[in-house]
């Protein structure tokens, strides 16, 4: 199955401004907004404002300025959070999901931002 790009998906029309979002940070290149139904005290998904489908497609085509930005601003939301681990804070998790394997909902490249509790193993392999 491919997973094109679809512009008409959730986080190309809040982009667009056609639905309205909770912004933490915004740049040129880059949103970060806090996730509808958060899974932690602290959820927050940053992305990129050009049409990128998943963490691969933004990696492999978007210009190293999209990528510089894109990395300072998550890097930005965990001080603002007040979470780095490098500054005696309790850590967090970033998580981006990716096709079908990856369980990814929103076709529109998203890195989650989660921290506020222990967040648990990464995964259950039970
Ligand atoms: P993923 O499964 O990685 O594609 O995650 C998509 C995320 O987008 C989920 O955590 C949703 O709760 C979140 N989400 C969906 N719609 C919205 C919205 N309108 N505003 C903020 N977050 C949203």
């Amino acid at each position: 199955m491919v997973m094109a790009y679809d512009p008409q998906n959730i986080f190309a029309r809040i982009l667009r401004g056609e639905i309205p979002n909770n912004t933490v940070l915004e740049t040129e290149h880059t949103l970060a907004f806090r996730d509808i139904r958060p899974q932690a005290p602290e959820h927050v998904l940053v992305i990129p404002k050009g049409a990128y489908v998943c963490f691969d497609d933004f990696c492999l085509n978007a210009s190293a300025e999209e990528i510089v930005d894109f990395h300072r601003v998550a890097g930005q939301i965990c001080a603002l959070l007040d979470v780095q681990p490098e500054a005696g804070k309790p850590g967090y998790r970033t998580i981006a999901n990716a096709g079908e394997h990856g369980a990814q909902e929103v076709p529109h490249y998203h890195l989650h931002i989660l921290a506020g509790r222990p967040l648990g193993r990464m995964l259950d392999l039970a």
